[in-house]
This record gives C-alpha cells, sequence and structure tokens, in this order.
C-alpha cells in the first residue's frame, strides 16, 4: 500500500509510514481511536439506571458496545449504569418476593 501523506510505498502491516512519519490511515480495519467526546447514550444509560432500571441496562449495554467500537469515552459510566440497573432489578425482584411472602404469612 501507499502512504496518504508522501505517496511512498510502504509495508501493509506499517502503522506509521517510514518515509514521513505520517500514521497510516486504514479504512478497512475498524480501530478504537481515543475521542474527547463521552458517548450521550452512556449518559442516558446511568441516569436512567436509577429512574427505570430496564431501560438503564438496555442503554448502558448499547453505550458499551458503541465506546468499544467508536472509540468514545464513557466505558466506566456504561458500566457503572449496567450494574445500578442490575441492582435496580434484583432489588425489585426482592422487594416483590418478600411482599409476597410477607402476604403469605399473614393470610
Ligand atoms: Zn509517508
Amino acid at each position: 500500500m501507499y502512504c496518504n501523506n508522501c505517496g511512498s510505498q510502504i509495508d501493509d502491516r506499517a502503522v506509521v509510514c517510514p518515509k514521513c512519519g505520517a500514521s497510516v490511515q486504514r479504512n478497512n480495519l475498524i480501530k478504537p481511536v481515543q475521542s474527547e467526546n463521552t458517548n450521550t447514550l452512556a449518559i442516558v444509560g446511568f441516569i436512567l439506571s436509577f429512574i427505570v432500571s430496564i431501560a438503564g441496562l438496555i442503554c448502558s449495554i448499547m453505550a458499551r458496545k458503541q465506546c468499544r467500537e467508536t472509540g468514545e469515552r464513557g466505558m466506566g459510566l456504561a458500566t457503572a449504569g449496567m450494574i445500578i440497573s442490575i441492582i435496580g432489578i434484583v432489588g425489585a425482584f426482592l422487594v416483590m418476593f418478600i411482599y409476597v411472602i410477607a402476604l403469605a404469612v399473614m393470610l
């Protein structure tokens, strides 16, 4: 392949052009690039995890996938949102379970 910057022929596996030092662009290879932007879905998922657990969980899982693919920031936030959502769902089931047991004992 050829360098996009100086046009000299370079090794296919090269990441940086040995002639001019420019980083080689590979369009067919999806490589995570560190982005300054925080993934919006990660923020939404994190907030939702406190309000609607199921929606927060779905958003957080999707946000994690997007962060991996795009290299955006927010992986930690998405992971936190996912954990909080799971705790929320498990907690809700636990409360429901205790409520049913309490009802059964009283009857
Ligand atoms: Zn070059």
